[in-house]
């Protein structure tokens, strides 16, 4: 998909060469990944001990590829006995095997799987496109490569757990219950996966039931890489199935990425039966420009915030502060380099913004942008050309946007910023921690000791400094407020999977 037209109201003299009022005069020519390397079954089983199995009763549904609306597989449906066998077998694997294997032994499984990863890396950056929606170079520059450097970092504890946690004896959980989303499904599985075996557990993965393909192909990964039988198992179902996974009475540890509502609900089940519970929620991030930053670095930082991924991202730098003094002309080359953004065939090297994950939240995110202009707020969204099938949405900017808006408060998952200004950085702060959320913020200025003051100030778990959306595997990532608790990531996302109170108690 290219971009032929000049957005509307575009600044009479843009940044980017184009004569004002005139079209791009140049396309980029299409640039497909190929798709001949990727085998996608007709249909999938669950991973349960190693074994693909059809679910009993038998019962299946179908995954789209959301850019062409077309099947790409059949996934089976779990049952709640279905739930107990994929446990069960996860028990069985932690006692008799994984529990007793030394840390180095476990390590040497996870570094074979992060280079499996690496090996099979286009493979898997091709159909984490087609089955979520999200443009090849994002699947192939960061989806994938992440998702192995966790398991390079977690092999790398798996026999330092002592040195890690001193004088804190260590142990494993036993079972691990995780529940996971459709924005990042390799990813987030990696940051379940990686911490929980190198800690010493066993898990059930149930992924999100839009996006289970690249779960399945990481479960031919765990049988190349001779994983023993029952360490790791995968099942796919609707939510029902995956809070009877987190409530099974045999699971130890729960950790759940996706939507508020359903951490809350969580909580509340598994509240009081001595589970350790992870919950990484939704975000309404802050992105705080003031005055004396580099405004073209700060709108690449602004343009990655909120349209990496198509916005379906949990930390999404939603909501922009701008300091007033520099409100127009950032907002000028804001607009200009949006419409230079590429929106269209996730599987085309040149695009930037892919497809939305399913009709739902393509809806959710119409019915937010509706509100949007109802409340009042001026929408500008380039003029580029959608393509005739899938759930695409074209990247918008709200100006004139306030506190109250429901585009201020709530998270909307899509490629939508809401504008809004402040004077002074108390101000600043005051607005940006007005909110239920607390995941993360950007700042962008010159000065160094305002970072510290801003970073200081900011309720939320994480903060970046004169950039955006920058990941890895050492650092700790979580929320606070409605954002969820407990972190993933470094030494902090191992302990989360370990017993460290000492008295011999794990293992179980
Ligand atoms: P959900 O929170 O419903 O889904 C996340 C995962 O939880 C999926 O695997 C889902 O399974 C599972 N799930 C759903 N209901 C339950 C339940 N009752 N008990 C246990 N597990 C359950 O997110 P949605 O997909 O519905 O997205 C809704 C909104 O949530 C989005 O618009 C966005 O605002 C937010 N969201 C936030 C994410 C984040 O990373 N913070 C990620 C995804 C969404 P299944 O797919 O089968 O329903």
């Amino acid at each position: 998909m290219t971009l032929t037209k000049k957005p509307e109201s575009l600044p009479a003299k843009n940044p980017w060469g184009l004569a004002a009022g005139g079209n791009v005069p140049w396309e980029y020519a299409p640039a497909p990944e190929a798709t001949d390397h990727v085998r996608i079954e007709r249909e999938y089983g669950l991973f349960i001990g190693n074994e693909f199995r059809p679910s009993k009763p038998r019962k299946s549904f179908t995954i789209i590829n959301p850019a062409t609306e077309e099947p790409l597989a059949k996934v089976a449906h779990a049952s709640k006995a279905d739930v107990h066998r994929a446990v069960g077998a996860a028990r069985e694997a932690h006692r008799s095997v994984w529990s007793k294997l030394p840390g180095r032994e476990r390590a040497k499984y996870l570094y074979r799987i992060a280079r499996i990863l690496q090996e099979r890396s286009r493979e898997f950056a091709v159909v984490e496109s087609m089955n979520s929606g999200k443009p090849i170079k994002e699947s192939r520059d960061v989806d994938v490569p992440l998702a192995a450097a966790h398991f390079f970092y977690y092999a790398g504890w798996a026999d330092k757990l002592d040195y890690a946690f001193p004088n804190r004896e260590p142990r494993s959980l036993g079972v691990a219950a995780q529940v996971i989303p459709w924005n990042f499904p390799l990813l987030m599985l990696a940051w379940k996966i990686a911490p929980a075996l190198a800690a010493g557990n066993t898990v059930v993965l149930k992924p999100a039931s839009t996006t289970p393909l690249t779960a399945y192909l990481f479960a031919d990964v765990v049988r190349q890489a001779d994983l023993p039988l029952g360490v790791v198992n995968i099942i796919t179902g609707p939510g029902e199935i995956g809070m009877e996974l987190v409530t099974h009475p045999d699971v130890a540890k729960v950790a759940f990425t996706g939507s508020t509502a359903v951490g809350k609900m969580i909580a509340r089940a598994v509240a009081g039966t001595g589970k350790k519970v992870t919950l990484e929620l939704g975000g309404k991030a802050a992105n705080i420009v003031f005055d004396d930053a580099p405004l073209d670095q700060a709108i690449e930082g602004i343009i990655n915030g909120i349209y990496f991924n198509q916005g379906e991202v949990c930390c999404a730098g939603s909501r922009l502060f701008v300091q007033e003094s520099v409100y127009e002309p950032l907002i000028d080359k804001l607009k200009a380099r949006l419409g230079t953004l590429r929106v269209g065939d996730p599987l085309d090297k040149n695009t930037d913004v892919g497809a939305i994950n399913s009709a739902g939240q393509l809806a959710k995110v119409q019915e937010l942008v509706d509100s949007g202009v109802a409340e009042g707020a001026e929408i500008f969204q380039p003029d580029c050309e959608l393509p005739t099938r899938g759930f695409f949405f074209r990247p918008t900017l709200f100006t004139g946007v306030s506190q109250s808006h429901r585009i201020a408060q709530e998270e909307i998952f899509g490629p939508v910023l809401s504008v809004l200004t402040f004077r002074t950085p108390e101000e600043a702060i005051e607005k940006a921690n007005n909110t239920p959320y607390g995941l993360s913020a950007g700042v962008w200025t010159e000065k160094g000791s305002r970072i510290f003051k801003m970073v200081s100030a900011m309720k939320a778990g994480v903060v970046w400094a004169n950039t955006f959306n920058r990941f890895d595997p050492t650092a700790p990532f979580g929320g606070y407020k409605e954002s969820g608790y407990g972190r993933e990531g470094g030494i902090h996302g191992l302990g989360a999977y370990l017993d460290l109170s000492g008295n011999g108690r794990a293992g179980r």
